[in-house]
């Protein structure tokens, strides 16, 4: 019989599950917009109802489990959900004990970082590597490591929270708080906000003066048709990007970083910059790590859940890198 798990992808705007095969393969996808403000138990039947649809897909098949990809932190060791700033009441919530009571099939639950990083690793851009990073430039900046085959987790889970390097004292505000992180400067927010400031002062432009109505998509589209601010804007996002990486890459040596969110669709402007700085500023040994696009584009957390899924699955011993963390975990 087909062996299948269940993946979730739990988001502040959307919700979508998927029925994914041993090798990856989506069977059945099924979504719905996050009734963010509505609390768990609302936002956990809307899980087990997308479960239902996909599941109604299928044929024969055997359900190894469910995989659940949330936005974090979330401690997932525990499993239970700290300040979730996207989904309303969830602080203190016990969800994976929750999840658990409603499904039939084992749960795991893992920060979405971690879940795209295991989905690019297990079924994507860094399929067969043992030292990968993951990046998500997307609203925030966001990751997973995964390092010597084995995902890094650290304390209650939460391990990968990429975003939120501090890069610059006292500089700009950041959603989490904080100011000043890598996060506040290189997402798609931070670069669309930075367009629209520059836009306001540069007297030759196509980005215009109407600032609100500027997005990231608005910048790329200019930059193609010519225009200098917009091109520009580009290379110092790419630059920046470039340096936070050059930052990762040195601490976890890592064969390959992965690039997916809302700017890897313009993967192939931002890559020569991001390459370039690392060429120039990494040190020499790990000046020549390539970083390449999310083969999974926008499924990687929700191919990555139904992955993590199969790999708990998996006894101890064939787990890679698992039978430390699962030790950890009870
Ligand atoms: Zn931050």
């Amino acid at each position: 019989m087909q062996q299948v798990a269940i993946g979730i992808d739990l988001g502040g705007t959307q919700v979508r599950a998927a029925l994914v095969g041993e090798q990856g393969t989506v069977f059945a996808q099924a979504e719905d917009r996050t009734e963010a403000a509505a609390g768990p138990e609302r936002v956990l039947s809307q899980i087990l109802s997308l479960a239902e649809q996909v599941l109604a897909a299928g044929q024969p098949l055997s359900v190894v489990g469910v995989g659940v990809s949330t936005p974090g932190p979330v401690d997932t060791i525990a499993g239970v959900a700290s300040v979730v700033p996207t989904l309303a009441g969830f602080a203190g919530f016990p969800l994976k004990a929750e999840l658990q009571k409603r499904f039939a099939y084992p749960v795991s639950l893992e920060n979405d970082g971690i879940a795209a990083a295991i989905g690019e690793w297990q079924f994507g851009a860094g399929k067969g590597r043992e030292n990968l990073i993951y990046v998500t430039v997307s609203t925030g900046i966001g990751g997973g490591i995964i390092t010597d085959g084995r995902v890094v987790r650290g304390r209650k889970g939460m391990a990968g929270h990429i975003g939120h390097m501090s890069v610059m004292p006292n500089g700009e505000l950041c959603p989490c708080g904080n100011r000043g992180c890598f996060e506040a400067y290189g997402s798609g927010t931070a670069f669309a906000l930075r367009a629209r400031s520059r836009a306001l002062t540069c007297t030759e432009t196509a980005l215009g003066k109407n600032s609100a109505e500027v997005h990231s998509r608005d910048v790329f589209a200019a930059a193609r048709n010519g225009d200098a601010l917009a091109s520009i804007l580009i290379e110092e996002e790419a630059e920046i990007l470039g340096r936070g990486f050059t930052s990762l890459i040195h601490i976890f040596s890592p064969e390959i970083v992965v690039m997916g969110g809302g700017l890897s669709h313009e993967f192939d402007r931002l890559q020569p910059g991001i390459q370039k700085y690392i060429a120039q500023w990494a040190m020499p040994a790990f000046n020549d790590v390539p970083v390449i696009r999310a083969a999974l584009g926008q499924n990687s957390g929700l191919v990555g859940a139904a992955a993590l899924a199969f790999l708990a699955n998996m006894p101890p011993e064939n787990q890679p890198g698992f039978s430390q963390t699962s030790k950890s975990r009870t």
